[in-house]
C-alpha cells in the first residue's frame, strides 16, 4: 500500500525530506527509539502517547499545486490537533491528511498578511458540511489600532460569508457556522492556549510593521516553535531556548526574484532582508539557539532552489537543518526527531469521524432559518418526480 500510493503522487522534489539528517538523536538513553516507515502515508500512523507530529501544509509563496503558502498542523499523542497560519493551499493540503473535520478548530495566526489567512474562510466553510459541531477558535494578535487585530478579521470574515450563511444556515447545523476571535497583545510574551498539557505561547517578532508575532507550543516535554515571518530577532532565539524544532522562515536570495521575476534588485533587497529572513540570517538564528532541529520555510522550492538556501544556511550553523517542502513530516519523541515525506490519496473523500458527531447529538437541522427562493425563480426548476415528492414533504414539515 505504501509504495503504491507514493508511486502515484511524486513530490514535486522527490519522495525524501530536504535534509542531510532525516533522523535526529535526542539525549534519552534507554528506550528504543521507534522505528517508522519510509513515507508517511497518511491517516495511517496512529500517533504515540509521548508522540507529536508536525505536518507542512504549506511552506512557500506563491501558492502552486506543488507548494501551497504558509501553514503547519501539529498532532499531539493526547488527540489535539493545532494550525499555525492557513495560507491558500493549506486547507487542500490537510485534506489529504485524513484528519477528521472537526479537529481544525483551533488556529493560530502569526499575521495578517493573506499569504498565511487565505484559507481560513475555506476551513469556515467545510467545517460546517463535514462535522465541525463546535466552533472554530482563532487565535491571534492586536495589530497598531483595533481594525488591524483578529477581533476585526474575524468579524469582516463573517461579513464576507453573509450570503454563504444565508444560504446555508438551517440546512447545515448551526454550531459550525460559530468563529470565536481569541485576541492578545502583540507586544508581550504571553500564554494564549493552555489545555490538556499543551501550552502554546507567543511572542513578538520583527515583520514590516508591529503586529506580527510567533508561536511556541510546550507539550508533555515535546516543543516546537513556528516563528512565523520575520527578520532575524533576539526574541526568536530568547523563545526558542531548548526547543525541539525551530520553524523559521528562510528567503530565497534577491538574486532569485531578480532573475526569475523580474524584480528590481532594490525591491528584492527590500522584501527579502528589510522584511524577511536571508538564508545566511536564519543561520545566525538557528547558531544562536541551537535547536534539535531547525526548519528553514517560506523558500520559493522551484527548480534549483534549495541547495543555495541551504548552502547559505551551512556559512554559519552546522546543527540539523531541514528545509521543508509541501507534505514534510515531523514526527518528534523524547528519543528523536524523524523526518519523512508523507504519501497520500490524490482524491480523497474528507474524514467526518462518526463517533464524534453521536457524542455532539449528531448534525442538526434548523427548518426556522431556512430560506427559499422567490416563486418566480423556483418555478423555473425543471421537475423530477422523485426530488418534488421529497420537496413537497419538506414543506408540510415547514422546511421549505
Ligand atoms: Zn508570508
Ligand atoms: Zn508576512
Amino acid at each position: 500500500m505504501v509504495s503504491a500510493i507514493s508511486e502515484q503522487l511524486p513530490q514535486p522534489y522527490g519522495s525524501r525530506p530536504l535534509t542531510a539528517t532525516p533522523v535526529v538523536t535526542k539525549a534519552a538513553p534507554g528506550a528504543t527509539p521507534k522505528k517508522y516507515p519510509d513515507v508517511y502515508v497518511a491517516g495511517a500512523e496512529p500517533l504515540g502517547p509521548d508522540e507529536m507530529r508536525i505536518t507542512a501544509l504549506g511552506t512557500g509563496y506563491p501558492a502552486r499545486r506543488g507548494q501551497g503558502c504558509a501553514g503547519f498542523m501539529v498532532e499531539l499523542g493526547n488527540d489535539e490537533v493545532f494550525h499555525f497560519d492557513v495560507g491558500a493551499g493549506t486547507n487542500s493540503a490537510f485534506n489529504h491528511m485524513r484528519v477528521p473535520y472537526h479537529k481544525a478548530n483551533k488556529f493560530f495566526i502569526t499575521h495578517y498578511h493573506i499569504d498565511h489567512i487565505g484559507d481560513l474562510m475555506v476551513y469556515y466553510d467545510f467545517g460546517q458540511s463535514n462535522g465541525r459541531l463546535e466552533p472554530m477558535n482563532v487565535f491571534g494578535p492586536t495589530g497598531q489600532r483595533p481594525e488591524l487585530g483578529i477581533n476585526a478579521l474575524v468579524e469582516n470574515m463573517l461579513r464576507m460569508t453573509a450570503w454563504h450563511d444565508r444560504s446555508k444556515k438551517g440546512q447545515l447545523d448551526p454550531r459550525g457556522f460559530e468563529v470565536v476571535a481569541h485576541e492578545f497583545a502583540f507586544q508581550r510574551s504571553q500564554v494564549v492556549y493552555d489545555e490538556q498539557g499543551a501550552r502554546v505561547t507567543s511572542f513578538p517578532v520583527p515583520h514590516g510593521i508591529d503586529g506580527a508575532v510567533g508561536y511556541r507550543l510546550d507539550w508533555n516535554g515535546l516543543s516546537m516553535v513556528f516563528a512565523g515571518d520575520c527578520e532575524p530577532s533576539t526574541l526568536t532565539v530568547e523563545h526558542s531556548q531548548g526547543v525541539d524544532v525551530l520553524i523559521h522562515e528562510i528567503f530565497n536570495a534577491p538574486q532569485t526574484y531578480v532573475e526569475e521575476m523580474g524584480w528590481t534588485e532594490q525591491m528584492a533587497k527590500i522584501v527579502a532582508w528589510t522584511k524577511h529572513t536571508s538564508p545566511q540570517a536564519a543561520a545566525r538564528v538557528f547558531a544562536s539557539t541551537r535547536p534539535r532541529l531547525a526548519v528553514g520555510y517560506h523558500s520559493i522550492i522551484a527548480p534549483g532552489t534549495p541547495q543555495p538556501i541551504l548552502d547559505g544556511v551551512r556559512t554559519g550553523y552546522d546543527g540539523p537543518v531541514l528545509l521543508a517542502q509541501d507534505f514534510t513530516i515531523v514526527n518528534v519523541t523524547p528519543q528523536q526527531i524523524v523526518s519523512r515525506m508523507a504519501a497520500f490519496e490524490p482524491a480523497p473523500f474528507l474524514i467526518s469521524d462518526r463517533a464524534y458527531l453521536a457524542s455532539k447529538g449528531g448534525a442538526n437541522q434548523d427548518a426556522s432559518v431556512m430560506h427559499g427562493l422567490s416563486a418566480w425563480l423556483e418555478d423555473t426548476i425543471i421537475g423530477i418526480p422523485e426530488i418534488e415528492a421529497f420537496k413537497k414533504e419538506l414543506a408540510e414539515k415547514g422546511m421549505r
